[in-house]
């Protein structure tokens, strides 16, 4: 399993494609850890013909089976596979629009991802499409359990089978189950969009936001949005700067929305409100409110106890956003699980959250530990600073492991760095116990509490951001936690773009904590100092 190997399979994939007019990933060379790669992925692909295409990760490519009808959980089907080309890990998270004239022309959803293991577990995997004959379980959103995939004859059609165990289902129909798991969207709505999966607003809409006045109807995106009061300041200026009004932030949460929205689409979201400016005093609101657009999509909590907030806002379009803004909703925090499941989280979240008489280079060093410890793990995992005075470091895990588990598995790590470097934290319950020193916060990790969003602002003057970073940007001595406000965040992503986004879905597991644990403090006790 080389990156050479991985290289050489990915040949006929590179020879099908003009990656001059495709949107598509030409696929780099480095293979993943062995032992990482077991990713699996399948998209709905509306081409000349619509077909399923499932991946599934080995020897560092995702080798390819065309299911023209779908898989199904019903173990009483027989679909029609086509082995087809190797396809790099980039393809992993490809949605799209494949334009017209090109190979594979049409469009394409992630219509389900998760995690696969061959059956029994020390099979190789490789070694048994060779021989035509693979049995593997799935860990996805909406397919479980075992399949069979078999050759038939010695070319390349198989047939996939699902096995009669728990999670087969008579009649399970996979055109049932439309939607994207990574944008919630169906192929029709993708192909809508063809450029990017949100567009910002056009100059156009940007010029009759100008020519709005106080308030109005505004038109972003195919939806109209009631904009009031635009020329209220919102934010005090930083140092000398203009003040920021609600126009300006109008203005920056929509031209944002095709970074931010990846962060927010699938899940519900808390709101911090500051109707009288960051200067004033805020609230968090949950619910809906009754006179919101019809169009601003909705999740109701099956679970939700009488009393409680039911029904959330779940933010998947740029009118959302401006809807959001108009309201004074500075602060988003999106909820870490997502709705098809909101018991799995799907980031695990590592706060760093300084004391009075932490410095700086303090929250700098902890992060540095997190990630020695991390990249001893295995994991991928990008730090992120908060637009105030932390530094956050968020993980993708697969959606399998409950509130409790994460919690308790962050709880562990952010130990294991503390023991480096006692001097630094606290793990006293109340600020005023912990004579000013840092916090490592693992209890983020439950349905009630949420980070704020990368590329969220702040209330603070000038409208601080909370930015992703690569890590080896902690050792910049330039960096700030509150560096990039709303009014200079372009540059920024033109020079770096988003390190996180490549992690979104990112379905790893949680490797035990327990043995690791001396390792990682030896380790990065020396690495840091
Ligand atoms: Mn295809």
């Amino acid at each position: 399993m080389s990156t050479a190997g991985a290289a050489d399979r990915l040949a006929s994939y590179r020879s099908k494609r003009d990656f001059a007019a495709t949107r598509e990933p030409r696929g780099a060379t480095a293979a993943p850890d062995a032992e990482g790669g077991r990713r699996f992925v399948v998209q709905r692909h509306r081409a000349s013909r619509l077909h399923y295409d499932l991946r599934l990760e080995m020897g560092g490519v995702l080798a390819s089976w065309a299911v023209p009808k779908g898989p199904t959980l019903d173990a009483s089907v027989r679909r029609l596979a086509v082995h087809v080309e190797d396809h790099p890990l980039e393809y992993f998270d490809f949605e799209g629009v494949i334009d017209r004239g090109l190979y594979g022309a049409g469009d394409v959803i992630v219509w389900d991802w998760g995690t696969w293991q061959a059956h029994p577990p020390d099979t190789d995997p490789l070694d048994a499409v060779e021989r035509g004959e693979l049995h593997f379980d799935l860990d996805g959103t909406k397919l479980q359990g075992r399949f069979v995939l078999h050759r038939r004859g010695g070319g390349d059609q198989w047939i996939l089978v699902h096995k009669h165990d728990d999670a087969a289902v008579g009649g399970w129909d996979p055109e049932q189950h439309p939607t994207s798991v990574k944008s919630g969207r169906t192929n029709d709505e993708g192909a809508a969009n063809p450029d990017e999966e949100w567009l910002a607003p056009t100059e156009a809409e940007l010029e009759a936001l100008d020519d709005l006045g106080d308030g109005g109807t505004w038109r972003v995106g195919g939806d109209a949005v009631r904009l009031s009061n635009l020329d209220k300041v919102l934010f005090p200026g930083r140092d000398a700067d203009d003040p920021i009004t609600k126009r300006d932030f109008v203005r920056y949460m929509t031209t944002i929305g095709p970074h931010l929205l990846p962060y927010l689409s699938g899940r519900p979201v808390n709101r911090h409100r500051f109707p009288d400016g960051a200067a004033g005093d805020g609230f968090w609101a949950k619910a809906v409110p009754a006179n919101a657009p019809n169009w601003v999509t909705r999740w109701h909590d099956p679970a939700a106890r009488a009393g409680r907030t039911s029904d959330y806002i779940v933010a998947d379009r740029i009118a959302t956003l401006a809807y959001l803004a108009n309201e004074a909703a500075i602060e988003l925090h999106p909820w870490t699980a997502r709705i098809e499941d909101v018991t799995r989280p799907t980031w695990a979240l590592c706060d760093i959250d300084p004391g009075e008489a932490s410095s700086f280079d303090d929250v700098l060093v902890l992060a540095r530990l997190h990630r020695v410890a991390l990249e001893r793990l295995g994991l991928e995992a990008r730090p992120k600073v908060t637009g105030k005075r932390g530094v956050q470091i968020w993980i993708p895990i697969a959606p399998r492991y409950s509130f409790d588990e994460t919690r308790d598995w962050v709880e562990a790590l952010s130990r294991a760095v503390g023991a480096v470097v006692p001097e630094l934290v606290s793990w006293a319950w109340r600020v005023s116990d912990r004579a000013g020193l840092a916090r490592l916060d693992y209890t983020q990790n439950s349905p009630s509490h949420t980070l704020v969003a990368p590329f969220s602002a702040r209330p603070s003057p000038g409208a601080p951001v909370s930015v992703p970073l690569e890590w080896n940007e902690l050792d910049d001595p330039e960096l700030h936690p509150d560096a990039w406000t709303i009014r200079a965040l372009d540059d920024r992503l033109a020079d770096v773009g988003d390190p996180l986004r490549p992690l979104i879905g990112m379905p790893q597991e949680l490797p035990p904590l327990a043995p690791v644990r001396k390792r990682v403090v030896a380790g990065a006790g020396s690495a840091a100092r």
